[in-house]
């Protein structure tokens, strides 16, 4: 299909507000038999009339859809969305936050490169760029969030691109975009930010000279917990050959799945402005609670980067880290006493999730590793959903009342 055609209709939302976009943005103004919601074209293939217009498509004129790995109308309208909130030329939607990361990644390297990626990031990538990449002789370094320096003397002259994450998980440390963008300048280097917390919301890394931003559409961007998804937005020259290598890896995202990111998109704006303020109610409340240890937080003047977030973000996002007091057992207590918060992976959606990472994410390391990690016994990551703010608060309050360390 021709590309102008993927954007066309989102340059008419361009000069409006992302409310405005997150609901209408990337749709004909007139759809099939008028419906106002964009229908799920569930289909696997399409049909051509005859062969005159098979040889009109094959020629390159005539712009229609093929076969289901190649595209869909329903997931056409999500990219264009989504490429409308991000700011960017060009979107990619994928089955999975992680097929958007690895098929972006393997498009961007050739055997003997190398590429930079800060300590930080999504585990599964990591585990992607340090142990699968190798495989086929493309270079990582892994280098400490935060250490510029570092970052800038493991670039070389094979490195292909700098992959980071703003806000990280767990800390929420964000990064400073900026400084990024003066690195991968003086190196000509290309620069990848999963902005999976932020969302276009929060943050918009482009606007900031980030060439390329991934999502994991699983969890703002869907928001209800039930769908995997993922994007990749940028320039089209950096986006057709990730489209080209998503054709052939088929990481496609189904057409029901896209019309329920489509639908999860309309209210993006109003969750994440929700999350954000009852993130920040939640973090106060940690912060002056005599059962918690510490808060991490970037809304919060204590967070180490909450000058960098104020500076290039305009919400501090969902997701509040804490440092219970006590013990192992007295965290587990804690969790058990939840009766509101799920405990589960994930985060973004409209119900508050809970995690211990100790035990989910990291649960196979040694617990010196752990430590070495900064993944504590006692730290506890909250996704806040939109459940009215009081009633989160009481449940956290009444849990870390009843987990208080017993008497030894
Ligand atoms: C969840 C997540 C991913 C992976 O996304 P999936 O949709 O689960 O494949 C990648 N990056 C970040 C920051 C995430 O939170």
């Amino acid at each position: 299909m021709a590309g102008n055609r993927r954007t066309s209709r989102t340059s008419r939302h361009a000069a409006r507000g992302l409310s405005t976009r997150a609901i209408h943005a990337g749709e004909d103004r007139s759809r099939y038999a008028d419906s106002i919601t964009t229908p799920i074209v569930q289909t696997s293939t399409y049909a051509f009339k005859d062969t005159a217009e098979i040889a009109a498509y094959t020629r390159g004129g005539k712009e229609r859809f093929e076969y289901g790995r190649y595209g869909n109308p329903t997931e056409l309208v999500a990219a264009r969305r989504l490429a409308a909130l991000e700011g960017a030329e060009d979107c990619v939607v994928f089955s999975s936050g992680m097929s958007a990361v690895t098929t972006t990644i393997l498009a961007m390297v050739r055997a003997g490169d190398h590429i930079v990626i800060t300590d930080d990031a999504y585990k599964k990538t990591l585990e992607f760029c340090s142990s699968y990449l190798q495989r086929f002789g493309v270079g990582c370094d892994i280098i400490p969030f935060g250490d510029y320096d570092a970052l800038d003397a493991a670039v070389r002259a094979e490195t292909a691109f700098i992959f980071s994450e703003s806000p990280t998980n767990p800390y929420l440390n964000i990064f400073d975009l900026e400084k990024l963008r003066a690195i991968a300048e003086r190196h000509g280097v290309r620069t990848v930010i999963d902005g999976t917390f932020a969302t276009p919301i929060n943050q918009r890394p482009l606007e900031w000279g980030v060439d390329l931003v991934i999502h994991s559409g699983t969890k703002y961007l869907g928001g209800h917990n039930d769908i995997l998804a993922g994007a990749v937005l940028g320039r089209r020259e950096l986006i057709d050959p990730i489209r080209a290598l998503h054709k052939a890896i088929g990481g496609v995202i189904d057409p029901h799945c896209c019309y329920l990111l489509l639908r999860g998109m309309k209210t993006l704006a109003l969750r994440v402005a929700r999350q954000n303020s009852t993130a920040q109610r939640v973090a106060e409340f940690l912060a002056d609670h005599p059962r918690v240890k510490r808060v991490y937080y970037p809304g919060l003047p204590d967070h180490p980067h909450h000058g960098i977030a104020a500076r290039q973000m305009s919400g501090f996002g969902g997701v509040v880290t804490f440092d219970v007091k006590g013990r192992l057992a007295d965290v587990k207590r804690f969790l058990d006493a939840l009766e509101l918060c799920y405990i589960a992976p994930s985060l973004g959606g409209v119900e508050t999730l809970i995690t211990h990472p100790a035990s989910v994410s990291y649960y196979n390391q040694t617990r010196k590793r752990r430590y070495e990690l900064g993944i504590t016994d006692t730290l506890i990551r909250l996704a806040v959903g939109i459940e009215e703010p009081d009633d989160i608060i009481a449940d956290l309050d009444q849990a870390l009342r009843k987990s208080a360390p017993r008497r030894r």
